[in-house]
């Protein structure tokens, strides 16, 4: 085989395409298909199901604390496993394969544990897999520091190991397998929704930094800087999904609507503040120092020169967040600090909403409506969010869905 001349692709397959043994055979079927038209596969894999989510409430049973080391150490297992059992069951159908950890290619990251960076991925040991006709399985989600410690991307981010991959490989395009049949105008699983046939870039990292995730946010920058095109589709059928593969300038038209939600979101209020200067500096600077991102906030002048300050975190952040704010809070006088995770952002995701005053009128007026009482505001040119009590998530983007007519094109 030429390797100059390859036509090589990369696919992800999600927790449930992998999430049982029958499961396994049909993705290695689909496998020995493709490989009939290129040259070479590399096949990304998550754990299988809810494995993740099953080892991270191991660890709970045992501390409220874990180290992130050995958290990295924990979760990386479950794609070790899926990668060994897919590669039995492309033996099994003479398809010859070779399983890869990120150890052994390497995929070398920063030293983040449970939200590391891809820095660099050496390509030759696949190259020379596919030279031998191998199919290259490699296991998602985990990296290796410089100094052998074991890492990962942080939750959903085998897409990111796929995509890093057909950077690296140059590869024609990288399929994202998964268990629905592509990215829609809202999550599917909620609501009947549009499956849009193409996205921009742009539009997918809106998208997906607002909660879609059907895509880890990471991947999809990744996929805009290297040029890598995406087709996100169903492992159960063969239907064609959605490519993202544009940038937003080529797209005709406006950004595409959608409705997005994110359950991970706490909320933490800092309760009478002194209202004078400095003092949000005093709050948000250890918070920024300790790598926390601060997503909303919203400042109420009350009574007395005191303020109530309330900003929302990202829910895993919120024990960490706690203990700095609790400690300021007592150094700067304010009357207490309250926090509350039982909240969801949601979001209008689409084109010209600042100049578009009926977008946000509408939004409000039909939460209102349905009697959801709106905790916090932001808005940008490009979408709407609010914070609204998490047990109407399902319905918000039901209704919004509707209000703004998504589904119709
Ligand atoms: P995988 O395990 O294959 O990576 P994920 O659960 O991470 O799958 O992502 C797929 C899920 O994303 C779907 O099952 C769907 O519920 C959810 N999702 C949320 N928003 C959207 C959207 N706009 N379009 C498609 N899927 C979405
Ligand atoms: N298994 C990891 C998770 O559940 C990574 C992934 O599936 O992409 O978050
Ligand atoms: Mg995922």
């Amino acid at each position: 085989m030429d390797l100059g001349k390859r036509k090589i692709i990369v696919q992800k397959y999600g927790g449930t395409s992998v999430g049982s043994v029958e499961r396994i055979k049909e993705v290695a079927r689909r496998i020995a298909e493709r490989k009939k038209e290129y040259d070479a596969i590399a096949v990304v894999v998550s754990a299988m199901g809810k494995e993740t989510d099953r080892l991270i409430s191991l660890a709970g049973e045992l501390t409220g604390s874990p180290s992130l080391r050995e958290i990295d150490v924990l979760l990386s297992s479950g794609e070790q496993v899926s990668a060994a059992l897919l590669v039995m069951a492309l033996e099994e159908r003479g398809v010859n394969a070779r399983s890869f950890l990120s150890f052994q290619i390497p995929i070398l990251t920063d030293e983040r544990h449970a939200a590391a960076l891809i820095r660099e991925i050496r390509v030759e040991k696949l190259l020379q897999c596919f030279q031998e006709g191998c199919v290259a399985v490699v296991a998602g989600f985990q990296g290796i520091t410089q100094t052998g410690e074991i890492t990962t991307l942080g939750r959903g981010g085998s897409d990111t190991t796929a995509v890093a991959l057909a950077a690296a490989l140059n590869a024609d395009f990288c399929e994202i397998y998964t268990d629905v049949n592509g990215v829609y105008t809202c999550d599917p699983q909620i609501h009947a929704a549009r499956k849009l046939a193409r996205i921009s870039y742009e539009g997918m990292m809106e998208l997906a930094g607002l909660g879609a995730k059907v895509l880890h946010n990471r991947c999809v920058e990744l996929a805009r800087k290297f040029n890598v095109k995406i087709h996100v589709r169903s492992s159960f059928n063969n239907e064609e999904g959605t490519w993202v593969n544009g940038r937003e300038e080529e797209m005709e038209g406006a950004l595409i609507s959608s409705v997005t939600y994110s359950r991970e979101e706490a909320k933490i209020s800092v309760l009478g503040v002194p209202d004078k200067p400095g003092i949000a500096s005093m709050i948000f600077i250890p918070l920024a120092e300790m790598g926390i991102n601060v997503d909303m906030i919203i400042q109420n002048i009350g009574r007395q020169n005191a303020a109530d300050l309330t900003f929302t975190v990202h829910e895993e952040d919120l024990e960490k967040a706690l203990q700095v704010v609790k400690k300021v809070a007592v150094e700067i006088g304010a009357e207490g600090v309250h926090s509350d995770r039982n909240i969801a952002k949601i979001s209008i995701v689409g084109g010209g909403m600042h100049s578009n005053p009926g977008v946000a009128s509408l939004m409000f007026q039909v939460l209102a409506r349905e009697g959801i009482n709106i905790m916090m505001i932001s808005t940008s040119e490009i979408k709407i969010s609010c914070i609204i009590d998490s047990r109407y998530t399902e319905l918000a983007v039901r209704i919004l869905h509707d209000a703004f007519k998504l589904g119709e094109s």
